[in-house]
């Protein structure tokens, strides 16, 4: 059965990078009807980050792509954090002890620094000098008596192996020759990435490793571990980076690359997860608005290429109108809308609200309805050249003179165009016996009458057309406002 996980370290929250790697092994799982785990690499307690777990697991809930294993739902192989499953590390740790694959280090903190500064003088790249590898029994015993807890090196000797990765073809990487040998246990009984990688990946059943290319060396070190340890290692499949549209390193330099910051701001997640696989391999042919299951359907891994993909989050607002537009276009998600747009502009105007009416549910639904395809994000509509839809502008009759001095007859037709029956005041009709109304009126531009009416109803000189403006506000309210602004 294929079995995948997303194993972040919770150093940080989770950014458009690691859901990239999140959703490849999601549509991957999804794909061949097996799971996806999600397993928190936190054995580096230096680097941890408070919050940062939960918020990954939650961003991947929020995403869609909720993971079948995971901390917080637990599973046939949990724990699922790392710190919580050291038994294991240290068990495998004497397994490759015994057997010689592995030995104790003794090396002091101090020790290894100064090899390192060393190293950095003479420009050469720090490696540890294996000096422990040579040990004798007696001298291990020895040691042991006064430092009853040393770190565990792994003998890096030998080829590693070859492996084909899905993505990157046949690969070898001399890693016994460059470099030291390298910790697998700490001091403190705590794993290094390798051996907790390793065990883990085995202990889980993982099938397929599906992870950055910034990995794609470790993995001859993990298979000798693998190979020392007796185990059948998975296959593997890196994945190209993913660069800013300028090729440079997506980072938090470039403006808020994290998942949550995009949630607040209103983006939706097929949004995300549509430009993200957009802008990378892996599909037949590239297409905007894809959800999630066409994503599913239409993934192959063997398309993904070594090309890093470029990301243009320029697009994002593009990407989002189109998502927004499927949404409003479904019943069921059309009232999750009203309902979300109803706590924005509550959020946004509270007290300014022309009056409760206006969140009537009918009405915010009417109003996303003539906006859809105009706005990218429903917060769109809280933006000041939508405020006109929930307050009163204040406008006076000195600002409308100077658009027109004959603002008075203007007004006057217009009210009486509007006693009409309202039920045949569309958009089309509006704009007829506006433009009527103009020819009416001698002397008078047709864009001045226009420009008053957007003015008076709005208070803005630029917004949605002002036949729409109308239709969105009622007859009743338009009769109000621009009587309000002539008194
Ligand atoms: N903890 C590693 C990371 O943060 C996981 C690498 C892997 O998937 O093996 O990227």
């Amino acid at each position: 059965a294929v079995r995948v996980r997303f194993a972040p370290s919770p150093t940080g929250f989770l950014h458009l990078g690691g859901l990239r790697t999140a959703l490849y092994n999601y549509i991957f799982a999804k794909k061949h009807g097996g799971s996806f785990i999600l397993r928190l690499e936190d054995t580096d307690q230096t680097r941890f980050v408070p919050g940062a777990a939960e918020n990954i697991e939650d961003m991947l809930d929020w995403a869609g792509i909720p993971p079948d294993e995971s901390p917080r739902r637990g599973g046939p192989c949990g724990p699922y954090l790392q710190s919580q499953r050291l038994a294991l590390y240290a068990q495998a740790a004497e397994v490759l002890l015994r057997s010689g694959a592995a030995y104790p280090c003794f090396c002091s903190p101090r020790r290894l620094e100064l090899l390192k500064k060393e190293a950095l003088r003479s420009h050469q790249t720090p490696r540890y000098d294996n000096r422990c590898r040579t040990l004798s029994q007696a001298q291990v015993a020895q040691k042991l008596a006064e430092d009853p807890k040393p770190a565990i090196r792994f003998r890096l000797e030998g080829e590693a192996p070859a492996f084909q990765d899905l993505v990157y073809g046949w690969n070898r990487h001399e890693v016994a020759s460059v470099e030291g040998d390298p910790v697998i246990l700490k001091s403190d009984g705590f794993p290094t990435y390798h051996l907790a990688c390793v065990v883990d990946d085995h202990h889980m059943g993982v099938s397929h490793v599906l992870r950055g290319c910034e990995w794609l060396v470790s993995t001859s070190k993990h298979l000798l571990l693998y190979q020392a340890l007796g185990w059948q290692p998975p296959r593997f499949a890196h994945l190209p980076l993913l660069l800013n549209k300028d090729g440079s390193k997506l980072s938090k330099r470039q403006g808020d690359i994290f998942l949550a910051h995009f949630a607040a701001a209103g983006f939706l997640p097929d949004a995300l997860l549509d430009i993200i696989t957009n802008c990378g391999s892996g599909f037949p042919e590239n297409q905007m608005g894809r959800t999630l299951p066409e994503l599913i359907a239409q993934f192959d891994l063997t398309r993904i290429t070594c090309h890093s993909a470029l990301l243009d989050l320029e697009k994002l607002p593009e990407f989002n109108r189109l998502h927004l537009r499927r949404l409003v276009g479904n019943e069921t998600e059309r009232r999750q809308l009203v309902g979300k747009l109803q706590a924005l502009v509550e959020e946004a105007f509270g007290s300014q609200l022309q009056d409760r009416h206006v969140l009537d549910p009918a009405h915010v639904e009417r109003i996303i309805l003539l906006r859809q395809g105009h706005i990218s994000r429903l917060q769109d509509l809280v933006s000041p050249a939508h405020a006109y839809l929930w307050t009163r502008p204040a406008v006076g009759r000195a600002q409308l003179g100077a658009i027109s001095e004959r603002v008075e007859v203007i007004a006057k037709c217009v009210l009486r165009l509007l006693e009409g029956p309202s039920t045949s005041l569309t958009q089309d009709v509006l704009n007829r016996e506006l433009k009527k109304l103009s020819e009416g009126l001698e002397g008078t531009k047709h864009s001045h009458v226009m420009k008053l009416l957007r003015v008076a109803l709005s208070g803005q000189l630029q917004g949605p057309p002002v036949a729409e403006m109308m239709v969105s506000l009622g007859p009743e309210e338009v009769r109000e406002r621009i009587q309000k602004a002539m008194s």
